[in-house]
């Protein structure tokens, strides 16, 4: 998510937050003395374990540190042989590691995890196409300047850019926009090495069955190692971000997702604002002189919600105070530079993609329960919409979709929010993102997605010895 576009008047929202807080703290200081609460989130201690050559093999964990593991080996091929021969040689299961950004439990393992970090790079850029082939591993943020020089851009991309290819269009890793699929939609072609160490090529007209699983494949076909991507003209944006009253931004919902390129709202839990974000396209003589960047705004949610843990009583009044001093905020650049941000505050995540149609109700329904309930977060829910596309494990397969992100700071515990706000997804139909947090077995997938089991019969002949597998896999999935 990408609260911290907020730029101009993030200070503000801090200092006025900041000061409701500091009166009561001091009163509450008086009473009971004040310290700031630790962590009821046990953290891990890991050490790593004898891999099968003696050393020891580092321990794993993923961006937030939700998932953790100890792999017996680490294996990195230089090339496709290389590749091809480790995969034929195993003897355990291998879990293939992209920037280690899911969620979910789709990359840990004791037993061997493969980086394909050699594997990197744009290949090759066919600028009558306006398409590119891409090595897997390669970060999102790693191309955008080289197809700008060539002229070129991605159409839309996430709210982040450290992820790689590979992993994002395994978990059909999307941005926003009602005319713009997720990243797997955009992919043209795939090279993969399966897992009987066979190299295979498809595309559309070219295993097209292959195809439709692969472009989101949850790392259990092989390991991917090239991707051919279907770009664009390289275009400038601006982004403008304002702060609503809640009522006004739900009702104004589907014609500012209309009327933009981009649209998507952070809605607050416990407060009466909604903040809008939307993107569109300007002309280079347009561009406005660099934002002044008044810091992180995840810093300033940090700040207010360890001033709540004191004084809850004063949650939705600090919210409102603060958001009330947000003021518009415009800036402007290379489509690569507005997309992309900076994640230094780690937070862990929960999202379900529902019909876009009743998006707005479900948002109403979560923020009506976080209240009734009186959930203690108060980390901003992110609202996107997503088009439709035919790919298989596609949460938005035949499906254009409303994508709602709930979060909560590394440090929390989010399992009870997350349990609390789940079952209100499921009554709207929801598909949960791979590489997010959820409890769907294969029983519910299936129930999900029309082309499960089409999906399952592709992978076992891609991995006929289960090699691609994990215990998380198992369950999403349902093999033995
Ligand atoms: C701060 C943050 C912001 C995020 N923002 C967004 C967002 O805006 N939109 C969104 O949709 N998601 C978002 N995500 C989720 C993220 O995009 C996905 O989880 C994505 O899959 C992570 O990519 P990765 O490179 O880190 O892959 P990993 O998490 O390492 O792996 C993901 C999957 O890909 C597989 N894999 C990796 N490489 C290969 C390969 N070469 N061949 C075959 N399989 C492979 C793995 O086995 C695994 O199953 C965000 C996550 C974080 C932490």
């Amino acid at each position: 998510m990408k609260i911290d576009r907020i730029n101009l008047n993030r200070r503000e929202m801090l200092k006025a937050a900041a000061a409701v807080g500091a009166t009561g703290a001091t009163a509450t200081l008086g009473l009971s003395g004040c310290s700031e609460k630790k962590s009821t989130v046990a953290q891990p201690v890991l050490q790593g374990v004898k891999g099968k050559d003696g050393n020891i093999v580092a321990p794993w964990s993923n961006w937030s540190g939700n998932q953790t593991s100890t792999p017996n080996e680490r294996l990195i091929p230089q090339n496709t042989d290389e590749l091809s021969s480790m995969i034929k040689q195993t003897t355990q299961h291998i879990r293939l590691v992209g920037a280690g950004h899911s969620f979910s439990g789709l990359v840990p393992t004791n037993e061997t995890q493969m980086s394909l970090a050699y594997f990197n790079g744009i290949t090759d850029i066919n600028k009558e196409k306006k398409q590119f082939n891409v090595a897997s591993n390669t970060f999102l943020a790693g191309v955008g300047e080289e197809l700008w020089n060539n002229g070129l851009s991605l159409e839309n991309m996430p709210d982040i850019n450290t992820q790689t290819f590979g992993g994002a269009i395994a978990t059909s890793t999307h941005g926003t926009g009602p005319n713009y699929g997720s990243m797997s939609s955009t992919v043209k072609e795939i090279t993969l090495v399966n897992g009987l160490g066979e190299e295979i090529v498809c595309s559309d007209n070219n295993n097209s069955e292959l195809f439709n699983a692969a472009r989101t494949n949850i790392g259990t076909l092989g390991a991917v190692t090239n991707l051919k991507i279907q770009a664009q003209d390289n275009y400038y944006l601006q982004e403008k971000s304002w702060m609503m009253d809640l009522e006004e931004g739900l009702e104004q919902a589907h014609a500012l997702r209309d009327s933009h390129r981009h649209f998507e709202f952070y809605a607050l839990p416990h407060a009466d604002y909604i903040l809008g974000i939307a993107i569109d396209k300007i002309e280079e003589k347009d561009l406005l002189g660099p934002t002044v960047n008044s810091g992180d705004a995840y810093e300033t949610f940090k700040t207010m919600s360890k001033v709540i843990d004191t004084l809850p009583f004063l949650r939705r009044f600090i919210i409102n105070t603060g958001a009330s001093t947000v003021e518009e905020e415009v800036r402007t650049g290379r489509n690569y530079e507005i997309f992309g941000n900076v994640r230094d505050m780690r937070f862990n995540e929960m999202e379900y993609s529902i019909p876009a149609e009743h998006g707005v109700a479900c948002l109403r329904e979560i923020l009506a329960t976080i209240r009734k309930l009186n959930i203690n977060v108060i980390f901003p829910m992110e609202y996107r919409y997503i088009k439709a596309d035919d790919i298989w494990l596609s949460p938005f397969y035949q499906r254009d979709s409303c994508a709602i992100s709930c979060h909560n700071f590394a440090d929390k515990d989010y399992k009870k929010y997350f349990a609390a706000i789940e079952p209100i997804f499921w009554k709207y139909d929801g598909r949960p993102h791979w590489g997010k947090i959820h409890t769907l077995t294969a029983k519910e997938q299936r129930a999900r997605y029309s082309k499960f089991d089409d999906f399952l019969q592709v992978r076992a002949a891609m991995d006929p010895k289960n090699i691609f597998t994990n215990s998380h896999i198992n369950t999403v999935l349902g093999l033995a």
